[in-house]
């Protein structure tokens, strides 16, 4: 079987629709992996020009930048992808060799040291040798928990996505704004009824269906920060030191108010984690309690959420008002709810007259993070369809249809243990959701 060059054909498809971003940035990446930065430089450029937040499109320009040794605007462009939060570990490599180039030796390594932690593999690259002497990085494995929360440089954010951005979830948003938005916007007026605004809301439900995705639309929403912090992995990381980078977590968030503090993974505050010593687990406990009660520090303008998949190992004293005092259930997306999803995760994609309500009724079970991964199908079939040939066509029903064919809703399996909690750990009904969705 012989290959022929895939980048006339690209070119060509693209002169039928130059706007299609996919597209675009295909060819821009077919040209950079094979050594052509020059030629994949305006590609992707382009492909940024027509879809600003487009991070593939703004990595990817990077990279040509930074192969074509023009560092500042690479710097650029790195530094605002590495602010969101999650960056990746090619983002955040790329950033320490650039960093490295403009001589800032110290971010370098800090920016090294993060994407070493998602990505093993670069331990033994070659940035690891060039990196290993600064101070502030040592060894490739550092003590973590001697690091501050500043210097762990979590990313603030200031989404700019709202609620117009989350399909269906209806319920969710007016407690949201019942609980967290209107007291802050009317905080003169619980002044005045000396009622103390506080707590929290804690959501639950099976993964993938829009708790991480709400909370920063929540931020959005009132033009605040957001703070997203994987609580597992910052416990475990700060074993030993936890409750004093707890502390400087809330206070980075008390000086950056208005903020959303977001805790996912909330199940890390379990009332008895195997993997810490139970007085370790304890104090961190009471720490985070402390914090959230604010007596010491006021919270005023910080809003906290926080996500579980297992909201029945929760210690039983976040549930106490004025802390947690509501547990939300996040149930997969019915069909409205999918339909509206569908459309959003298609804005701004070359789509024909596309029936969304007929595929909401085809992905039943399905989460919002299932129905992402049918685009993502359908999307790269398409794009395979477009290289054979040579002319992009929209996605239509039947591509999305297909696509789901192949994706297996991940809801199910969490009810069928969530069913357990909810018959037989349900003392105060806090779980008659579970059931109610079950029938
Ligand atoms: P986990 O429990 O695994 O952390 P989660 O409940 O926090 O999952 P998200 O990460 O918020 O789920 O959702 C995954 C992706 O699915 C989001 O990035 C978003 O693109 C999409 N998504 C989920 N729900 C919605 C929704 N209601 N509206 C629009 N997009 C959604």
């Amino acid at each position: 079987m012989t290959f022929s060059d895939p980048v006339p054909a690209l070119r060509d498809a693209l002169r039928f629709s130059p706007d299609n971003v996919p597209l675009r940035l295909h060819l821009a990446e077919t040209l950079l992996n094979r050594g052509e930065a020059e030629a994949a430089e305006p590609e992707y450029a382009e492909a940024l020009r027509l879809a600003p937040e487009n991070t593939a499109a703004k990595f990817g320009l990077a990279r040509s930048l930074f192969q074509l040794g023009q560092f500042p605007p690479a710097l650029k462009l790195l530094d605002a992808l590495t602010q969101q939060s999650n960056p990746e570990a090619a983002w955040l490599s790329l950033h320490a060799r650039v960093l490295l180039q403009t001589g800032d030796m110290t971010k370098a390594a800090q920016q090294f040291r993060k994407a070493a932690e998602q990505d093993e593999s670069l331990k033994t690259s070659d940035l690891a040798d060039q990196l290993a002497a600064v101070p502030v990085f040592g060894s490739v494995a550092p003590q973590s928990s001697d690091q501050s929360f500043a210097q762990r440089g979590e990313a603030i954010e200031r989404p700019k996505l709202t609620f117009a951005d989350v399909g269906g979830m209806e319920e969710l948003k007016e407690q949201i704004r019942l609980k967290i938005i209107y007291p802050l916007a009317n905080a003169e007026l619980f002044k005045a009824y000396g009622k103390a605004i506080g707590g929290g809301i804690l959501m639950y439900g099976p993964p993938g269906c829009g708790k991480t995705h709400i909370a920063r639309a929540t931020a959005g929403e009132i033009q605040a920060n957001f703070i997203a912090v994987g609580l597992n992995d910052v416990l475990d990381m700060w074993i030993g030191s936890s409750e004093r980078n707890l502390h400087e977590l809330f206070d980075q968030a008390r000086r950056n108010s208005p903020c959303v503090l977001f805790f996912d993974e909330a199940d890390g505050l379990a009332a008895s984690r195997s993997d810490f010593r139970q007085s370790d687990s304890r104090k961190v406990i009471n720490q985070f309690l402390m914090e959230l009660d604010g007596v010491e520090y006021s919270n005023e303008g910080v809003l906290i959420l926080a996500a579980t998949n297992t909201p029945w190992h929760l210690d039983s004293a976040f549930r106490r008002p004025g802390r947690f005092d509501r547990i939300l259930f996040v149930p997969p997306p019915d069909q409205s709810a999918r339909s509206a999803i569908l459309r959003l995760l298609c804005k701004g994609k070359p789509v024909s007259d596309i029936d969304f309500d007929f595929i909401a009724k085809k992905t039943k079970d399905f989460s919002g993070a299932d129905l992402k991964a049918v685009l993502d199908v359908a999307v790269e079939r398409k794009l395979q369809e477009a290289m054979k040939t040579g002319r992009p066509q929209p996605l239509t029903t039947k591509d999305l249809t297909n696509a789901a064919q192949t994706v297996k809703p991940s809801t199910r399996e969490w009810f069928s243990s969530a069913r357990n909690y909810a018959i037989h750990a349900n003392q105060d009904g806090t779980y008659n959701d579970i059931l109610d969705y079950l029938k």
